[in-house]
């Protein structure tokens, strides 16, 4: 989107106007080359490249067929997209004994690439990668999303009628909302 609208102006010879907000912006990249390119690729792979595609490949092995990658939890879904890439790519190295947690020193760290144990993660809501505070944690506990579920339900179920449009809009912006919905 940003490529095609930054390629319009380099052709019809408009100088580009700073930004609106006062950034600086940045240099133009790649000259008429890349400006005039436009459209999908002109060849495309016709399928994802896979890492040591020609060695055979050890199913006993973590991410083979008999031991495949557990789920990616407590994290940011940042986060969960980088260790996701990893395994993508054959990058991922699985964690061989626990880790130590930075928070609390224990050796109670499970998941590959995660600097904080499940227990302090969840303690400071944060992403056990990043230790970012975020709202979207990857797959909590289910107990506690069942439990944040029902208090709100039991919020809107209690709540006058303005209010409940206000609540339900509010949560139409959360993640929350793709299983909350049929409530409204
Ligand atoms: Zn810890
Ligand atoms: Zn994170």
């Amino acid at each position: 989107m940003f490529g095609w609208k930054k390629s319009l102006s380099t052709q019809t010879g408009v100088p580009p106007k700073p930004a609106a907000d006062g950034a600086p912006r940045s240099p133009e990249v790649g000259g008429v080359e890349m400006a005039s390119r436009q459209g999908p690729p002109k060849h495309p792979n016709r399928f994802a490249w896979k890492p040591n595609a020609g060695q055979k490949k050890n199913e006993t092995e973590v991410g083979g067929k008999f031991r495949p990658y557990s789920e990616i939890t407590g994290v940011c879904p940042r986060c969960r997209e980088q260790i996701d890439w990893k395994r993508r790519y054959g990058k991922y190295k699985p964690l061989i004994e626990p880790a130590k947690c930075q928070k609390c020193t224990k050796r109670a760290v499970r998941q590959a690439y995660h600097n904080l144990c499940s227990n302090c993660a969840r303690e400071h809501g944060v992403c056990a990668k990043c230790c970012c505070k975020t709202e979207q944690i990857i797959g909590r506990e289910s107990s506690e999303v069942e439990a944040e579920q029902k208090a709100l339900e039991e919020a809107i179920k209690n709540s006058r009628e303005r209010d409940r449009r206000t609540l339900l809009r509010a949560v139409r912006f959360s993640d929350l909302y793709f299983t909350l919905h049929y409530v409204a």
